[in-house]
Order: structure tokens, then sequence, then C-alpha cells
């Protein structure tokens, strides 16, 4: 098949692609990326290149081809791509699972490689529910989560999203019905803690989980919480029998200031998952992490196996890389970046408090986020980010950045101003 030019491919992309929460044929134009290096997205109609505002959903912690990371996936293309992981293991994936275990906090020991961040939340629900299973109490089986909060799109992670964001209107009745409480307060706030303590309490029977983002709900609505609440949830599982879990497929590897968000709250989950950043946004992967107590009650059962393994299970390629973009990150002052990044948000995103229409500013780590008193008009505002050069992905009243930690001090204040006139114009 010979080059297809830019509007060629277009037409063809409206025509059979499915984007994400796209409609069929498509109806607004996404931007052609011939190739991506350092920081910059290289668009094929040659206008130049976009500063990436977004770090691929959260995931491009290192920027674009970067020659560590090619290097370790060019080095395991020439071993194997992929082999199955059922009665084969290899060195990525064990190497992984070990870094994995060694760098997340104290308890969670055993690893569950998965291909996606929905997959692992799937896999963490399927291993709480099955924990209480095999120790004889099957009627706990129901999640309890807080709103606003954002899982992934499968079926069970759909069932702990926001209620409000559309998707639980549609399937209502074909999803489980999960406990709701209210969406966390950005402080402390004693009264909340006690409405998660008594809805804890109460449902304690029927629950398997608590499932949360760790101090920030991403895809939900970009909302920062105090972590002493991950503490009140602790406390509260622990005495009411309940498993805790957090997803930190958006917060893990450094993004909040701490390598993972429970460290703000220095609590241990039972389960966490990770993804996004995972493999520094080169390949798809994700992880499940628990106790030994998880796994031990699970092999205590009737059906003493965890039953899941996706064909691309422990992907050698993926597992490479990752390892080499966490050896990458923790042979850096990752922190520092992310406390440099974050001075520059919170400097370069100041003006937006005194646009009309802006009803909050919030910085957090690598995290910047303005929020408006409307839904944006997201072709106005992506159009005003790619004007100043910049490539950012506003959803429902949010314009939000989450740059590469190898942004440069100008383009942290490139991306800023982009994100202003965004707000201005959307
Ligand atoms: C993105 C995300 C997911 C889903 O991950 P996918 O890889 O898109 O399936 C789950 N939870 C959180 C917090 C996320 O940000």
């Amino acid at each position: 098949m010979p080059d297809l030019s830019v509007s060629e491919l277009l037409d063809l992309d409206r025509r059979h692609v499915w984007h994400p929460y796209g409609p069929m044929p498509g109806r607004v134009e996404p931007l052609v990326v011939e190739s991506a290096s350092g920081v910059r997205l290289r668009l094929a109609d040659g206008s130049g290149e976009l500063v990436d505002g977004m770090s691929s959903w959260w995931s491009a912690i290192h920027g674009y081809n970067h020659p560590v990371l090619n290097e370790a996936a060019s080095e395991q293309l020439g071993r194997m791509s992929h082999v199955m992981f059922g009665g084969l293991t290899h060195e990525p994936a064990v190497r992984l699972a070990k870094r994995l275990v060694d760098m997340s906090p104290e308890g969670l020991e055993h690893v569950f490689l998965a291909d996606s961040g929905s997959v692992s939340v799937e896999v963490a629900v399927k291993m709480c529910l099955q924990y209480w299973r095999s120790l004889g109490r099957p009627g706990k089986q129901r999640l309890l989560t807080w709103r606003g909060g954002y899982h992934g799109d499968t079926w069970q992670p759909m069932s702990v999203c926001d209620p409000e964001g559309g998707m639980h209107e549609l399937w209502q009745g074909v999803l489980p019905r999960q406990v709701f409480v209210d969406a966390p307060p950005t402080e402390y706030e004693e009264s909340y803690a006690e409405q998660l303590r008594s809805a804890i309490e109460r449902h304690a029977g029927e629950l398997a989980a608590v499932i949360v983002e760790a101090v920030v709900q991403g895809a939900g609505g970009m909302r920062f919480h105090s972590p002493a609440y991950l503490r009140v949830l602790r406390e509260a599982c622990d005495a009411h029998d309940v498993l805790l879990v957090f997803d930190e497929i958006a917060t893990g590897f450094g993004r909040t200031g701490a390598l993972f968000a429970a460290e703000h709250a220095a609590v241990t989950p039972d389960v966490m998952c990770v993804g996004k950043a995972l493999t520094g946004g080169y390949l798809t992967m994700a992880a499940t992490l628990c106790t030994a107590r998880v796994a031990d009650g699970i092999s205590r059962g009737e059906v003493p196996v965890l039953a899941h393994g996706p064909t691309f299970m422990g992907n050698p390629l993926a597992a490479a890389v990752a390892c080499a973009s966490i050896e990458l990150l923790l042979g850096q002052d990752w922190a520092a970046e992310v406390k440099r990044i974050e001075a520059g948000l919170r400097e370069g995103l100041a003006p937006a408090l005194d646009v009309p229409g802006v009803r909050d500013v919030r910085v957090l780590g690598a995290i910047g986020v303005v929020q408006l008193d409307h839904a944006v008009d997201m072709k106005a505002a992506t159009a005003a980010a790619v004007r100043e050069g910049v490539w950012l992905r506003p959803f429902r009243d949010l314009v939000y950045t989450m740059p590469p930690y190898v942004t440069g001090d100008e383009d942290v204040s490139r991306i800023a101003r982009a994100v202003c006139a965004a707000a201005r114009e959307g």
C-alpha cells in the first residue's frame, strides 16, 4: 500500500476507526502525528511540532523516543517479543515483578501482570471477591467507593466509576450495583471521615473491598483530597473485615510527588493497581499487586488458583521497557524534577484565576488543573492550545496538564500559557 496522504488518512480514519469515547463515523478531525521525540509531537500535515502537555494520558513520563527505552526495547526485540506465560517464564517479567515489590508500599509482595489498567482493576476485584469466597464468606461481593472516581472502561471498573459520568445511566440495571459515598473533600473534615467509617461499618457484611484512587481522582474529575482519608479507610477496613484497594494507575511512579500516592498517608493497601507510566508510555502493561494475606486466602479456597490469564500476560517487550523506565526514574532525582514542574505550573497557572469563567486552579506534583464553571468547548479550547504550540485534551469542565518529567522550564511555561488560553477560549 502506498503512503497515504494526510487527507486520505483522515478520511479512512473517520470511516473505519473508533477513537476513545468517539462516534462512528468520526465527527471531529484528529491531528495526525508523524513521530514524537522528547516532549514534542511532530504533526504529519507539515504544521510543525506541539509540546505534549498530556504525557499521552499520564504515561510518557520520560518523553518520547528516549534512547534508553529504545535500547531496552530493541535489545528485547532481538531475543523475543513475546512468549506465553502459562508454563513459561522469563527474566523481564521476573525482574519487573521484583522491582515493583521492592519499590511499592511495604507488604505488597505478589504481582499479577495484566495488559491494561482496566484489566488490572478487574483482577484486583476478582482477587478480593475470591479471597472472601475462599474464606467461606461468598456474600462479601460488593465494592464501596467514593464518587468522582475513574477506574477504567471494562465491566467491574465501570461499576465503580463516578455514577454521574453517563455510563451508569446507560448501563443501569446491567452494571453490578456498588456502594457509593460522597466524593472526598479537598481538606480533611471529620464529618466526612465519619461518613466513610459508618458506610463501611453498615455495609461490611456485603463488602468485599473499598476501592479508591489515592490522593488524586483523575479522569473522574481531576480532584485532590487529603491523604488522611486513606488512613481512615485503612482503619475502617481493618476494623470491619473489608479489603482496601488503591488504584494508582494514574498516580503511580512519582506523578503526585511521592513514588506512589499511598506514601502520602504511609498506608499499605491490600491490593494496588499500577499502569499508565509503568512502561514509560511505550507499551500497554499494568500490574495488580497484593499482600501475602490476600494471596494466602485465595490459596486456601476450594479453587486455590487465581483464574485469570490474558494471552499477552507478562509480555517480555513491555516488561523489559518497564524495567528500563523504572531504572531511569529511580536513577535520577525524579522528586526534584516533579517539584520543579509543580513550581512552574503554580506560577504559570496562577493567571488563570483572573480568567472569567474559571472556578478553580489547583496543582499537585506534576499535575495542573483549571476548572471552569461551564463545560469546555473542546474544539475551541484545543485550538487555542495548539495556537500556543501545545497539545492538551480538556474534558467536561476541565483543562489540565500532566507533562512528562523531562519537560524543561520554558516548555512548562508554554504549557501553562496554553492551559490559560484554552480556559479563556474554551
Ligand atoms: C487510566 C486509568 C484506568 C484504566 O487504565 P487503561 O489502561 O486505560 O485500561 C484505571 N484507573 C485509573 C485511575 C486510570 O487513570
